[in-house]
């Protein structure tokens, strides 16, 4: 008799140890299997953040809460050089990850350094850092946004290697190329051929901010 009440006992709490923990996750082939592998990086960035609870502008920008607009005009918000020459970007990867999705986002960090100064360093005590979460949707601040900052990469529609490039992007600092401010010097747009509703993404941003 005691023996089964025990039995009982370790079955709830096993139980409750499932469905508190975060790595388990619900219903994941079903998610994947409607992974759009067939779409081009914005498409898949846009599908994977419909419903997100973030306010988004251009679709996969979070805006600073720490600072009171998106242009970086001091060097606050670009990552310091250091005295070796290369740019070190400090990040740390939720355990939310498999290793197998951990082993993904490091080989998008590795095609930087491999064309640029750029190097994504492990997390150790530095006072600003990327915490890379699984959150709803894919989605960054644009460039360092100081102490821990998010930049989030669903499980479920992020983990593609050019979203992840791309969301690491912003996070580095780079805006989408349709807002740059000289982007009227390298290319010509087509206005008319824009649906209605639609012009805004293509405004010049320094309109807005
Ligand atoms: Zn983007």
């Amino acid at each position: 008799m005691k023996l089964s009440l025990f039995s009982a006992v370790l079955a709830l709490l096993l139980g409750l140890s499932v469905q508190h923990n975060p790595l388990v996750r619900p219903h994941d082939e079903v998610v994947k299997t409607k992974e759009p592998f067939r779409l081009d990086i914005t498409s898949k960035i846009l599908e994977a953040n419909k419903g997100s609870n973030q306010i988004l502008v251009e679709g996969d920008v979070v805006l600073s809460k720490k600072r009171n607009a998106m242009k970086c005009w001091s060097s606050y918000c670009k990552w310091e050089k250091s005295y070796n020459g290369l740019v070190e970007v400090p990040y740390t990867l939720s355990d939310y990850f498999y290793d197998s999705e951990k082993a993904s986002i490091v080989n998008a960090m590795e095609s930087f350094q491999k064309k640029t100064c750029i190097r994504f360093v492990p997390y150790h005590g530095q006072s600003d850092y990327l915490s890379i979460e699984s959150h709803l949707g894919c989605w960054s601040t644009i460039g360092k946004d100081g102490g821990e900052q998010v930049v989030s990469l669903s499980v479920y529609g992020c983990l593609d290697h050019g979203v992840i490039q791309h969301e690491l992007l912003h996070a580095l600092g780079f805006h989408h190329e349709h807002t740059r401010s000289d982007r009227d010097q390298y290319v010509r747009i087509n206005w008319e051929n824009i649906p209605d509703g639609e012009l805004y993404a293509l405004m010049d941003m320094f309109l807005y901010f």
